[in-house]
């Protein structure tokens, strides 16, 4: 049976990528030798790590003056590492879901780091608006889409101090004004790669600033002297990002990617309102493109694990929603085609109809 893959990450892949990484694995470039057992620094790898830089910086318009990188550790080890770069006295967070609290938490044991607004009480089920970023800061962080709640900022703020974004899950989504951000950083697992790469974009001048001693790994100048090489990186997922790349630009870039992230979200959310069963748990104007999540209508809660099993048995992988918020999240990343959507939005009605 056909699957759609709604999974949250690690993810639905762009089925081109999928192959053509199927065949390095096999025999990389017909140089008898597999992706996996050639050496970062040889003359056929360069090019790769090369061409998706390059393509980062096409797609997402990235001005002179940001470096691309490509490390390992997760988004995880961001949230560390951007304190450790960029944290003198203080930083400033938008406390707007798990992540965001994580990325928090670790700022804190740097340094004073000010929530300066959190939808906590609320389950993050909304992004708040009405807040001040202290001018004083070293940095303001923002996760421009919360993965779990289903929540997105859907423009990039104007921030009086250097902006820092979280954009693991909905990079490439949409067109970036990259030179509003001093960083943006993110899991590769969502949208691009599969796991074991992290992104970062980087604004290099505002580096090398704090006055601590930074350890080499997790000095962002180490890896911008050596082009991600300063170690090995992770050359599989490397290969497959720029096989995701090439996919995106060969559909027509972001803007494209937007028109089809939009349609996808609208035929879904607009089942979700019609359908009188279930019910969406994020504020509308916050509705996350890439995660939606809802749940079943109080009076009908009881029917959960049975609409759980009937989409699985239409072939819907990955629905159940993170245990934090409960019900379903359909994960609508690039490569999920509007088909899949579509059998959903049936699967619900064609379930409605028992009822
Ligand atoms: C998944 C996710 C992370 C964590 O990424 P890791 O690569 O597993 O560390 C961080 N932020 C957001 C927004 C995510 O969706």
């Amino acid at each position: 049976m056909k699957k759609h893959n709604f999974n949250a990450g690690p993810s639905i892949l762009p089925q081109i990528a999928i192959e053509n990484t199927a065949k390095a694995v096999i025999d990389f470039n017909g140089s008898g030798l597999s992706i996996m057992e050639i050496s970062h620094r040889s003359k056929d790898f360069e090019p790769v790590i090369n061409e998706a830089v390059e393509l980062f910086k096409e797609l997402l318009e990235i001005p002179a003056g940001y470096s691309v990188l490509f490390l390992g550790g997760g988004a995880s080890l961001q949230f560390c590492m951007v304190p450790f770069n960029f944290l003198e006295k203080k930083a400033a967070y938008l406390n707007t879901g798990t992540w965001a609290s994580k990325a928090l938490k670790e700022a804190k044991l740097f340094g004073e780091a000010v929530e300066v607004a959190s939808s906590k009480p609320a389950n993050f089920n909304y992004i708040p608006k009405d807040y001040s970023i202290p001018t004083d800061a070293d940095y303001f962080h923002v996760t421009t889409n919360n993965t779990i709640f289903g929540t997105e900022l859907h423009t990039d703020i104007d921030s009086p101090v250097p902006l820092i974004a979280d954009m693991s899950s909905d990079i490439f989504s949409r067109p970036v004004d990259v030179s509003k951000y001093a960083m943006i950083y993110g899991g590769a697992q969502k949208n691009l790669a599969p796991a074991g790469v992290t992104f970062v974009i980087v604004k290099d001048e505002l580096l090398g600033k704090v006055s601590r001693a930074i350890p080499t790994m997790l000095d962002y100048r180490t890896h911008i002297k050596d082009g991600s090489m300063f170690n090995t990186p992770p050359v599989l997922p490397i290969f497959t990002a720029l096989e995701t790349l090439r996919w995106l630009k060969s559909l027509g870039g972001l803007k494209e990617m937007q028109k089809r992230n939009q349609a996808k979200a609208d035929l879904l959310y607009g089942e979700i309102d019609r359908n009188k069963l279930f019910k969406g748990t994020a504020a509308v104007e916050d509705r996350s493109l890439m995660n939606i999540c809802f749940v079943m209508n109080e009076q009908y809660q009881e029917l959960e694990s049975e609409f759980q099993a009937f989409a699985s048995s239409k072939g819907m992988v990955g629905l159940k929603g993170h245990r934090s918020v409960g019900g379903f999240r359909a994960s609508c990343y690039n490569a999920l085609p509007i088909e899949s959507v579509q059998a959903l939005v049936d699967c619900m009605k064609e379930f409605e109809q028992k009822y």
